[in-house]
């Protein structure tokens, strides 16, 4: 077995060519390459006890999720055990041509490794497995400590059947403590733990006015249309420095690190003469206060527009929530405030609710410690606390299924690597620094009694 980080560079660059993609308009059979290649790195490791490739069923459907891979060794003489998350599915790479270099084809340019899930979260599984080999490598027969590697392969496709996969295996994924490699850092030199994730409430709300359309001429100014009922509603919900005005959505209040209006330009595409929105710190915005945000609507498109008063109109609506309030009570509270606002008796109606809670890390258990002790060895640099303005609904199953463990989300994705988007990247070195604090968590953990 190789060691070390050109061996996991190279072993991360084998899985980047696997286009394993959970959407059905993919090759399905590259999932299960993909994760027998995964399998095949962890029972290379020769430590763990047993490794295999699963799958769990939908719930309410007759089909099963992507295959997964599960490696499991039990603790010895009375030693913690730590679970490793991560995903071998990556994002569809979108516009072939908007990729500098082929998406399944890994390339290194200017201290980065360039691909389709090079960062998101194939870097991920690598750091779980080249600091499991660093430990076992120095540890020998000394190593004691419990691990169980989880390797999802349908997280970019909504994890359908994580909680299911979850309840079926709970035996073996029971652990102290629960390392979720799948979010970022600071920057590519200061690593970030992170502390908080808001939750997502989205539901679609029909607006109606009249049983019917009319002409414009012959009844406008003294009937509401639709849409006039809906832009007057939905102003409602922004005061007009565009913060949520929402009774009943919660902010979260705490400290964030510096980020400048400028960077906020320059990361978001702000247009020069726009503004951005909201109150307090640019961070505290995106990590600790709600956010409103109509993405879809359904009205005449221009193309067709008639002179006519339109009977009914239909948005969908997609919050974020501050971490700390269920993404339930967040959708009551917009729900209330709608009803309370509906212009002229508009006829409101709500379907299609969707929610995903937000996370908010204890910080209090020794695991969280002594993570961020490896995270100032490993990096040579004093972690910060991060929060992350969208969600990873997985982690409340995570919470539901194991209360007990303390869970430590970690990453190798910096504020370039481009998740998601052509052109995606792992910084080399912010790699090498994540492997050695994985290597050294998982050295300390093992010292340690349960
Ligand atoms: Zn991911």
């Amino acid at each position: 077995m190789a060691t070390g980080i050109p061996a996991a560079l190279s072993d991360l660059g084998h899985l980047v060519r696997i286009p394993g993609m959970a959407w059905p308009a993919f090759d399905q059979t590259q999932l299960e390459r993909s994760a027998d290649a995964v399998a095949a790195l962890a029972k290379d490791t020769g430590v763990f006890d047993e490794v295999q490739v699963l799958r769990a069923a939908i719930p309410g459907t007759d089909e099963y999720g992507q295959p997964a891979v599960l490696a499991t060794r039990a603790a010895r003489n009375g030693k913690p055990t730590i679970l490793l998350y991560a995903h071998h599915d990556v994002q569809p790479p979108g516009d072939d041509a908007l990729w500098e270099t082929p998406p399944f084809e890994p390339t290194v340019r200017d201290g980065r490794l360039y691909g389709r899930g090079a960062a998101d979260d194939k870097a991920g599984i690598m750091a779980h497995i080249a600091s499991i080999r660093a430990v076992s490598e120095v540890l020998g027969d000394d190593l004691e400590l419990g691990i169980a590697m989880f390797i999802e392969g349908e997280e970019e496709y909504g994890s359908r059947s994580f909680a299911q996969f979850l309840s079926d295996n709970k035996d073996a994924l029971r652990a102290d403590a629960i390392v979720v490699a799948d979010s970022g850092n600071l920057d590519s030199v200061t690593p970030g733990l992170t502390v908080s994730l808001r939750g997502n409430a989205r539901f679609t709300l029909r607006v109606r006015t009249l049983d019917h359309a009319s002409h414009s001429g012959m009844f406008g100014g003294a009937v509401p249309d639709a849409m006039m009922a809906t832009t007057k509603l939905l102003a409602t919900l922004w005061n007009d420095d565009g913060s949520v005005a929402v009774d009943g959505m919660t902010a979260r209040d705490t400290e964030t690190p510096d980020y400048s209006e400028e960077t906020l330009r320059d990361e978001a595409g702000l247009l020069p003469g726009t503004s951005p929105i909201g109150d307090g710190t640019i961070l505290s915005r995106i990590w600790n206060k709600p956010a409103v945000t109509v993405i879809g609507i359904d009205a005449t498109s221009v193309a067709s527009a008639s002179n006519t008063l339109l009977p009914e109109v239909t948005v969908v609506i997609s919050s974020r929530v501050a971490p700390g309030q269920s993404a339930s009570d967040a959708y009551d509270a917009l729900e209330r405030h709608l009803r309370a606002h509906a212009p002229f008796g508009a006829e409101l109606t709500f379907s299609d609710l969707d929610f995903g809670d937000g996370f908010l890390v204890d910080t209090s258990g020794w695991a969280v410690g002594l993570t961020r002790d490896a995270m100032r060895d490993g990096y040579g640099v004093p972690p910060v606390d991060l929060g992350v303005g969208g969600s990873i609904p997985f982690i409340a199953d995570l919470v539901r299924e194991f209360p007990e463990a303390q869970i430590l989300v970690t990453g190798v994705e910096d504020p370039y690597s481009r998740a998601h988007s052509p052109n995606e990247s792992l910084h080399l070195d912010t790699f090498r620094n994540a492997v050695a604090t994985e290597a050294l968590l998982l050295a300390r953990m093992n010292r340690r009694e349960a």
